[in-house]
């Protein structure tokens, strides 16, 4: 049995007391043990803050790029033990699991590259020198200094690996120390990483640390230079909000929560076009990819009304295809969900939306798994509803599974955008079609409403990325129910760790201290 310790001061300790305990999805069997029990938390946030922070903002961008680049090198060589830890743990298959491991060491080595880029500084200017008063000599100029802090990642049980290392990528690129928390549930794979880049001597003391469990403490320790990074539920989201780390002690906080993301297709889109073939493949791919737990994975598809029975039974027709059971046998499409309660919940939810809409394929009746061990996995049908008029939890319900909704729609694209709206919010929308008038007026109402959208029109149809993918030069986040956060996107995402400071003096003198 392996027992997840934690590394905080500088080394790796276990909690004390009776432990949580970590699953296989696919078998029910106890694969790990952990507690956080007992730990001296305030101990580690000193020293991530006071050792790990000087140590890395000691550092240019080059060099804190050069660490990254040797994490992304440290992690890809130890993939194969990566992928198989994450099929015992997330109930992954090989493609699911690839796209969180790889997808930690891309985004590593894309926020590598980014610190070449950004060369031998160690803060950023933010535009040019702007003149104040009467004469030119007294200007003001704003710059980004990276906080003096500590950053707390607390991150969802689905990408135990890129979830981690898409915000440690960032957070040490602009010179500060993390704390990251994994989910319990699903820890071992993230635990694993750590190790792999400890055992390494990569980074300074305190720069990298893990807190492989419950959060215990952690937030009671933090103060006005710290940060919190969350990923997860609302409801969690919404305890943090009113947390007083944050409302007493102005802990700076971003959110990556629900999101009920939307696939359009336009009226132009005609039945076998390219077009069509791109929705279906992305459709299919949301749906199943990561057994539907993937916070970008499509929730809500709009069809005009002419459109719906052909695109309903081909799309039926693909998730009955697919194969859903033990993730590391041959022929298996989908694994199981990652835990006894994302169990609960996902039937549960099939079930509340199914009260407004039919079920095509799927539903919430138990599956056996295929090569799964008799009785035993957290298995469940690629699931497609078809939403009746009006229907309206559809809205408001976040599936976090193998789970889509059909809403026909009239063809026009204000409809179209209004029904996106009714998400409150969303991390992404993908929209098929190319008329561009009528893409415009559905971007004018539904963009707004999204971190990202995906236009699917004829002429980049063979290159576009499933809507799914975040992409570490593009933002990923969300307004309103999506948490209002904002990750990633290149320079972007730097920008959170550093406090934007307007100093002011003689323009000479300042460019010289600054050393432009
Ligand atoms: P969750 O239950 O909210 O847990 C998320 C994280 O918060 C875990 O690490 C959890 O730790 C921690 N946590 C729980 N209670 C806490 C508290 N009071 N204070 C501080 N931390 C606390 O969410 P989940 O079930 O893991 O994730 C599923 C949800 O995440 C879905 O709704 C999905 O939409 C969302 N999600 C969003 C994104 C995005 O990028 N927008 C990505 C992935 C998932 P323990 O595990 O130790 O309890």
């Amino acid at each position: 049995m392996i027992q997840l310790s934690s590394l905080l001061n500088g080394a790796w300790h276990v909690g004390e007391g009776s432990a949580q305990q970590l699953v296989n999805p696919s078998t029910e069997a106890v694969i790990a043990t952990c507690s956080t029990r007992g730990l001296d938390l305030g101990a580690a946030v000193r020293f991530a803050r006071e050792v790990g922070g000087p140590a890395l903002r000691a550092l240019t961008f080059a060099q804190r790029g050069e660490l990254l680049k040797a994490m992304a090198r440290a992690l890809h060589e130890a993939r194969e033990e990566l992928l198989d830890l994450s099929a015992d743990n997330n109930g992954t298959t090989r493609g699911d699991g690839k796209f969180d491991i790889d997808g930690a060491t891309g985004t590593l080595a894309s926020y590598a590259r980014l610190g070449a880029t950004l060369g031998d500084k160690r803060f950023l200017l933010d535009g040019e020198a702007e003149k104040l008063g009467g004469g030119a000599r007294y200007v003001g100029q704003h710059v980004l200094l990276p906080r003096p802090g500590v950053a707390v990642h607390i991150n969802a049980f689905n990408f135990p690996g890129w979830g981690a290392f898409e915000k440690i990528a960032v957070a040490l690129l602009s010179g500060v120390p993390v704390i990251s928390k994994p989910a319990t549930s699903t820890a071992l794979t993230a635990w694993r990483m750590f190790q792999i880049i400890d055992s390494k001597g990569i980074l300074p003391a305190g720069a990298l640390s893990v807190l492989t469990g419950p959060v215990g403490d952690l937030l009671d320790h933090l103060g006005p230079q710290d940060l919190i990074a969350f990923t997860g539920s609302a409801n969690t989201g919404a305890v943090l909000r009113a947390s007083p780390a944050v409302v007493e002690r102005g802990v700076r906080l971003t959110i990556e929560a629900d999101s009920l993301n939307s696939a359009v297709l336009g009226p132009d889109v005609e039945e076998g076009s390219e077009v069509w073939h791109a929705a279906l493949r992305n459709l299919r791919t949301d749906i199943v990819q990561k057994t539907g737990q993937k916070c970008t994975a499509v929730r809500r598809i709009m069809v005009p009304e002419a459109l719906v029975p052909a695109l309903t039974a081909a799309l039926v027709e693909e998730l009955e295809r697919v194969v859903v059971g033990l993730p590391t046998d041959e022929g298996v499409g989908m694994g199981p969900v990652a835990t006894a309660n994302q169990l609960r919940d996902v039937r549960a939810g099939m079930a509340l939306l199914s009260g407004e809409a039919r079920v095509l394929t799927g539903g919430a009746a138990p599956l056996a798994g295929h090569g799964a061990p008799e009785g035993k996995g957290y298995f469940v049908r690629p699931t497609l509803l078809l939403a009746q008029p009006g229907a309206s939890a559809v809205h408001d319900h976040e599936v976090f599974g193998p789970c889509a909704t059909v809403i026909p729609y009239a063809g026009d694209a204000e409809a179209a955008a209004a029904l996106v709206a009714r998400g409150q919010g969303s991390l992404v929308s993908s929209v098929y079609g190319s008329d561009r008038d009528w893409l415009w007026s559905f971007l004018s109402g539904a963009a707004p409403w999204n971190g990202r959208v995906v236009v699917a029109s004829d002429k980049v149809v063979d290159q576009v990325l499933p809507p799914g993918m975040v992409l570490p030069n593009q933002v990923h986040g969300g307004p309103g129910r999506a948490g209002g956060g904002e990750e990633l996107g290149g320079l972007r995402g730097l920008s959170f760790y550093h406090n934007r400071v307007a100093i002011q003096g003689d323009k000479g003198e300042l460019r010289k201290i600054l050393g432009e």
